[in-house]
Parts: C-alpha cells; structure tokens; sequence
C-alpha cells in the first residue's frame, strides 16, 4: 500500500468517526428541539436510539483503535511491528504495514552503509598493509635511506642509515634533521637540494663508522606532490667502499705489473743492442749476454704464466681438474723437480715417509705447481748446506691433510711474515738473497683456499728459517674423475 492509500484509509476512518458525530450531533438537537415540533412520540425514540448506535459505533471504533495502537507499540517494542498487520485497513494496521516497511528501507539503508563501511575498512587495511610492506621493503634495503619533509624534519629513516648516522630510527620521525643526524656535510646537502629545487644531486660522502672511514655514494632527490611542489626530500646512500678499494688495488696491481714487467724487458733490449752494437767481441761474451736475454725473457714468461693464473683464478675463469690423488706421490714428483736445483746449492731435502691414506680430491697439476712453489722457495732462500724438510699430517676426525716444509734459511722478520702472500710483495730484507716476482706464494694461496678450500700458513725466524705449509681437505666421499 502506498501513501496515497494510506491517506485514503485515513479519510475513510475520519468519515466515518464524522458522520457518527453529525448523526449524534443532529439527534441530540432534533431531541432538544422536539418538544417544539408536532411530530409523532416514536420519532424522538428512533432519532435518539440513532444518536445513541452512532456513539456506540464512534465509541467501539475507538476502543478498537487503540486496543490495535496498544498491540502495535508492544509488537514493536519486540522489533516486529509486522505482527499487527490485519486484513483490514485499520490506522494500527496501517501503521503497523508503514512501520515496517519504513523499518524494511531503514534496515537496507543500515545494510548499504555497514557495507560501505566494510569497503572503508577493508581499504583502510589495505592501504596499512601497502604501507606497512613499503615501509620494511625501505628498512630491508642494505643501502641507508632518509626522507625529510618540507621543513627538514624526518619522515623515514631505515635500520641501515641508523647504523651509518648512529642515530635512533624510532624517536627521529619528526624531529629537524639537523638534531638527529650530526654529519654537517649530509645535512647541508639535503636542505640544499630543497632549496635549489634540483631533482637530483649526487655526491661522494666519506662518515667514519666504527674507527673507520666508509665512502658513500649519496644520491638526493627532490619529492614533488600533486601540484609539483618540493614536499620533501629522499637520500639515498651506497656504500662504495669496498669498490673504492677493489678499483685502487686494480691501479696498484697495474702499476706493479707494468714495473714488474719493466725491468726484465729494459735487460733484454738492452743485451740485444749490445748485441746488435756488436759490443760481444767473442763467441763466449755473445753466449753469455743470450743467457742474459733467455733468463731474462724466461723471467718475463714465469712472470706473465703467473699473472695470468692468478687472474684466472680470481676471476673464476680457470678450469679445474679435480680427481682423486695420492699426495705422497705429488710430494714425490715435486722433491725430484727440485732435487738438482737443492744439490746445487748442496742443500739436503727431506721428504717424508709414505701416509697409508693421503687421498685428496684435488687437480693435480695446480697443488703440484703449490708444493713446487713452496720448495723452490725454500731452496732460494735457504744458504748453502742448509737442509729442507717436507711433513706430511693427515687429520682423520676433520679429514684434513696438512702440508708443510721446513727449511733452515733466511727467515723473514715478524713484521712482513703476514705480507707475504700478497701480490707482489717480497722481503725487502731477503731480495738481494733471490731473485723474484712476488707472485709465488699468492698463487698458492689462490690455489688452495680459492679452488681447494683450504688455507695456508706460515710461521718464520730471522737467520733460523721458515715454514710454510697448507692444508687442504681430504678426498673421502668425494666422487672419482679420471683425467681424459
Ligand atoms: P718471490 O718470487 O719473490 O720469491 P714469493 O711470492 O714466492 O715471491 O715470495 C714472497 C716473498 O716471501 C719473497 O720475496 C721472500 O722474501 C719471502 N719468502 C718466501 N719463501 C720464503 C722462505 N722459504 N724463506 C724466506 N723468505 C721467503
């Protein structure tokens, strides 16, 4: 039923209560005014018991009315106001059809916004998660990150920059830069590129952290709102240190080997002019300066093999051989290399006796130019009828095999026994004892912790000798490879 009925319904009812009263109204005056008319003694009766049936019918009608409007205001007490619908058009049943359906909209309107308001909260999680996840993808990064606002006061700052500005990330969020990050330079830089609307600046910052000073490459950028207004500023700092150095041992090793290579080269030109000035006189001098030229140029080829195994190996490039082999056979083979070399210079090796177990899985052409390494090393720096002597330790619980050789040379003073695995670098005490590249021991080292995994050692005294040895693990478990 529509409104328009309702208001009927209504009109219908107030008709009805009216002419009851009109009836009521015109018997009680037709009543009054009887006495004063001829007409006959039952018309009275009849005209009031009509008064009367009139006020009896407005009278019910009302108590019906409200005994419904009583029932009503119970049913939706009980949230149910659908109970008092009847079949007639009665005003409780009215009110009752418009209270419910007035409940019906209302209750659709509740619906439509409880669901609006899901759809708000469900965004509003969303966008907390996005939020949440943006901010520890910023906290994650290893590189240090700081955003400040318009006014230069933190917004974000991530674990990595806490570290580099030793500052605390968690009470910085809104404070001026200036108070939470004590590096001058830095905080220039970001109200600067504020300031001059740059979008981007990059610098180089060096900051101390922990005793030591770290190069940074620092990237600014300008934040920009809707209305392409500077909202902020975002720093960016990665750590370039390591690189830094990588690219300066690059230039040192560069400059190394253009000397290294330098010296051998000047003799050989410089015994093939002589050569070629025919200043050798005799069969005897020219035979001696083409020793000079072959020894020389022998020295450039051992220089070069080296420098480029070296590299190989750094850069992951050499091929490796690995297969299962006797060490005690490699010690072997490597002693008789050296053997003419030791009775040259009269110096007695001693090599050491066979291991029941000695297996290593390992390519067998690189740990011999090791063990090779190490001998003639030991024979160079060693006097004459000095004595060498190779062991031999097999660790079974770490499944380890332990190489050493000991010789009764030159020694090297403390302060240079931790150099002299580095690249190029040779006992400025020991170079007039032996010539040399200084490339030797670094290319044992390469060989047995970079392609062997294991690690070298060295320990030494001025004028007693020195050892140098290597361990390497052993071969159990490890699959058996033939060398094609
Ligand atoms: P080099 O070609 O100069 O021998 P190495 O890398 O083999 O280069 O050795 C580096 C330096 O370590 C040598 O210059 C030498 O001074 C020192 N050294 C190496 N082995 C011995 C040793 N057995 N006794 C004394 N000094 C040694």
């Amino acid at each position: 039923m529509n409104t328009k009925n309702y208001s009927l319904a209504f009109r219908r009812y107030r008709f009805v209560h009216i002419t009851c009263y009109v009836v009521l109204f015109l018997s009680f005056g037709l009543c009054t005014i009887f006495p004063m008319t001829t007409m006959p003694g039952y018309v009275p009766i009849l005209v009031g018991l009509l008064g009367i049936a009139a006020l009896l019918w407005s009278a019910i009608g009302w108590i019906r009315i409200l005994r419904n409007l009583e029932r009503l205001s119970e049913n939706l007490g009980k949230g149910q106001p659908g109970l008092s619908i009847a079949r007639d058009s009665s005003p409780a049943s009215i009110l009752a059809k418009q209270c419910t359906e007035t409940m019906r909209n209302s209750q659709g309107k509740i619906e439509e916004s409880t669901e609006r308001q899901n759809d708000i909260s469900l965004k509003f999680q969303l966008v907390q998660k996005q939020k949440h996840s943006i901010e520890q993808i910023i906290h994650t990064i290893r590189d240090a990150v700081v955003v400040v606002d318009s006014f230069d006061r933190i917004v974000l700052a991530n674990s990595a920059a806490e570290q580099v500005f030793r500052f605390s990330a968690q009470t910085a969020p809104s404070r001026p830069i200036s108070e939470v990050i004590n590096h001058h330079e830095f905080v220039a830089m970001m109200s600067h590129i504020r300031q001059s609307k740059l979008p981007h600046l990059k610098h180089e910052l060096t900051i101390e952290k922990e005793d030591e000073k770290h190069i940074y490459d620092c990237i600014l950028s300008c934040i920009r709102d809707e209305q392409q207004e500077i909202s902020g500023v975002v720093a960016v700092l990665h750590d370039i240190t390591r690189e830094k150095e990588v690219s300066q041992m690059k230039n040192d090793f560069v400059s190394h080997v253009s000397h290294e290579l330098k010296t051998p080269l000047a003799s050989i030109n410089a015994y093939a002019e002589m050569l070629v000035d025919g200043e050798a006189q005799d069969e005897e001098a020219i035979r001696q300066f083409c020793t000079v030229i072959q020894s020389q140029a022998q020295r450039l080829n051992r220089l070069i093999e080296d420098i480029l195994n070296i590299s190989r190996i750094e850069s992951g490039l050499i091929k490796v051989d690995k297969q299962n082999l006797s060490m005690a056979l490699l010690v072997r083979d490597a002693v008789e290399m050296i053997t003419s070399y030791a009775q040259e210079k009269n110096i007695t090796v001693h090599n050491p006796p066979a291991i029941l177990y000695d297996q290593v899985y390992a390519d067998k052409d690189m740990i011999s130019q090791v063990i090779i390494n190490l001998l003639s090393n030991a024979v160079k720096y060693t006097r004459q009828g000095g004595s060498i002597s190779i062991d031999s330790q097999v660790n079974e619980a770490d499944g380890i095999i332990r190489i050493s050789v000991t010789d009764t040379g030159v020694g090297i003073p403390p302060e240079a026994v931790d150099h002299v695995f580095d690249k190029f670098y040779r006992v400025e005490e020991n170079k007039k004892v032996a010539k040399g590249t200084g490339l030797g021991l670094n290319l044992v080292k390469q060989i047995v912790e970079k392609v062997h995994g294991g690690r070298v050692f060295v320990s030494s005294e001025v004028g007693k000798g020195s050892t140098f040895g290597f361990e390497i693990p052993m071969a159990a478990g490890q699959p058996v490879t033939t060398k094609a």
